[in-house]
């Protein structure tokens, strides 16, 4: 086969898998160059973050200590005498691992399945759309394609104070291969990742503090909903300190001494493990020779337009690597749009309904604009809230806590965001996504038929209570 493609993918995460997946279903000779390699040292490993050490391993954690936490304290509440609930923390990694296993296997399945070439080893972009690739052995070879796609994706942010070493100080890919529940776990950052990888270890009975910064909790989130969550996430035992910049982290005898400046001024913290989340860098390294043409932002991510195209003729870029949130759906996307260009349909992705989720118990999720974005622009909107403790399939599952909260735009009705603290919060969004994406009314939702007993009732109820409608709670607004 020769070694010229019509498009060469550089990344195998969810960007660029599904961006070559999508070409060669277009016709397009594609192949896709992945430099992960398995722990044998051989064998290539597809799935990029989200499917080795990111969305499915902590999914797949968070899935399994839930059931532990409601089994341990939940159960009883409902009559199941569950007397020894304990935890096989390396049996639940070693599904977790083969869970991991069996959809990056898959990946390679379907790069089979449609014809598109695996390439092992480091890419690198040349000039005039030339791909060089190292292999494990160090070898060199160069391709040559009418478009390339970079997707390198992400790595953890460090930060001076608090270095990895593998052990004491991890990133969050440390934290999802614990071998034991450590007594005492410091976790850097309450943002999505810092929620969720506190939350797994907690439920297993870590004392778990997390340190945070900024003064307000998920400041991107509608605060009605973080601070509904930040209760439920307190009551839980998960001990948030905002307002909290950690300075320093030093092991010494087998403990994490953390150094802290809050309102009250230094504070010092022991843990046996220190989690630090404090974000993720777009991953460039040696992605591009210093004439690829392609340029970076100055926070370091890929420079593209609304259509991921980069500066340089023909060369694209997707995912974490360029601007809008780290989302595996959203590198998807951008995947899918640049895909479809390449064979010349004209597709676009509509970055104003991407869902967000935070898979904690509850779950929050949300799409659209916050009242508080709203309120600073200047909008008029009317709010509609529905609470999960007026929902009887919510009281069924055991499962109380939370809301739907939808805006609308005060003069046309049509939903700006759709907001989610509770049970299946990250299922229930989809219902905001698709209203949104087919430009509803919060009347088309309330004027829907939604089945009984569901949790989607609450949705119903919360766009009823827009106009001042709910049937189940007392309405805040006069029904006009
Ligand atoms: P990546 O998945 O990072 O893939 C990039 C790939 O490129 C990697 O395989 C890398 O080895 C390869 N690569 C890099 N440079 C080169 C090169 N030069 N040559 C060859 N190969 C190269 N997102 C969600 O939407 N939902 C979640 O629940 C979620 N949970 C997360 C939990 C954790 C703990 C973490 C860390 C992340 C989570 N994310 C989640 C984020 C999600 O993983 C990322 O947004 C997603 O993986 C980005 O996809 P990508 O294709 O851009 O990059
Ligand atoms: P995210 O970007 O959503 O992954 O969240 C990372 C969080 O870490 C942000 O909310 C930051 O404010 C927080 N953070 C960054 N540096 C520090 C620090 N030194 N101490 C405490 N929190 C931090």
């Amino acid at each position: 086969m020769s070694d010229k493609y019509d498009v060469i993918v550089i990344g195998a995460g969810p960007g660029g898998y599904v961006a070559a997946i999508k070409a060669a279903q277009l016709g397009l000779k594609t192949a896709c160059v992945e430099s992960w390699t398995a722990e044998d040292g051989k064998s290539q490993v597809l799935g990029g973050t989200c499917l080795n050490v990111g969305c499915i391993p902590s999914k797949a954690l968070l899935e399994v200590t839930h059931k532990f936490e409601e089994a341990s304290h939940d159960y009883e509440s409902m009559g199941i005498l569950a007397k020894s609930v304990d935890i096989d923390v390396a049996k639940m990694m070693e599904r977790k691992a083969g869970i991991v296993k069996q959809l990056t296997g898959g990946i390679a399945g379907l790069f089979k399945a449609n014809g598109v070439t695996s390439i092992h080893g480091h890419g690198k972009l040349l000039n005039g759309r030339k791909v060089e690739v190292t292999d494990k052995d160090g070898k060199t070879k160069t391709y040559e394609a009418e478009n390339v796609i970079l997707a390198s994706g992400s790595k953890p942010v460090e930060i001076p104070p608090a270095p990895f070493d593998g052990e004491y100080i991890v990133d969050s890919e440390g934290a999802l291969e614990f071998t034991e529940v450590p007594k005492r776990l410091g976790v850097i950052g309450a943002g999505v990742i810092g929620l969720e990888l506190g939350s797994v270890w907690a439920r297993l009975g870590a004392e778990v503090t997390i340190l945070e910064a900024q003064d307000s909790f998920l400041p991107v989130v509608d605060q009605q909903i973080a601070k509904d969550a930040l209760k439920q996430f307190k009551k839980q035992g998960l001990n948030i300190i905002t307002g909290a910049r950690m300075t320093g982290a030093e092991v010494k005898r087998k403990l994490v001494n953390v150094s802290y400046e809050d309102s009250k001024g230094k504070q010092e913290a022991k843990f046996d493990k220190l989690i630090v989340a404090v974000g993720r860098r777009p991953y460039t390294d040696g992605l591009l020779a210093e004439d690829s043409g392609v340029n970076l932002d100055e926070r370091g991510f890929i420079f593209v337009d609304d259509k991921c195209k980069t500066e340089a003729p023909g060369v694209w870029a997707v995912g974490d690597i360029v601007r809008g949130p780290m989302l595996a759906h959203k590198a998807s996307e951008e995947g899918v749009m640049v895909a479809e260009r390449i064979a010349g349909h004209k597709p676009q992705v509509n970055y104003d309904c991407i869902p967000n989720v935070i898979y904690t118990a509850p779950e929050v999720a949300w799409v659209g604009k916050t009242e508080e974005q709203l309120k600073a622009e200047g909008e008029d909107y009317n709010v509609g809230t529905f609470p999960f403790a007026a929902n009887g399939r919510a009281m069924a599952a055991n499962a109380t806590g939370g809301m739907v909260k939808i805006i609308a735009d005060a003069k046309t009705d049509r939903i700006l965001g759709f907001h989610v603290v509770g049970p299946q919060a990250s299922e229930i969004v989809a219902q905001g996504v698709i209203a949104m994406e087919f430009g509803s009314t919060a009347e088309d939702l309330a004027l829907t038929c939604f089945a009984h007993p569901t949790l989607s009732e609450s949705v119903h109820e919360a766009a009823l209570a827009v106009a001042g409608g709910a049937i189940h709670v007392a309405n805040r607004r006069k029904k006009k």
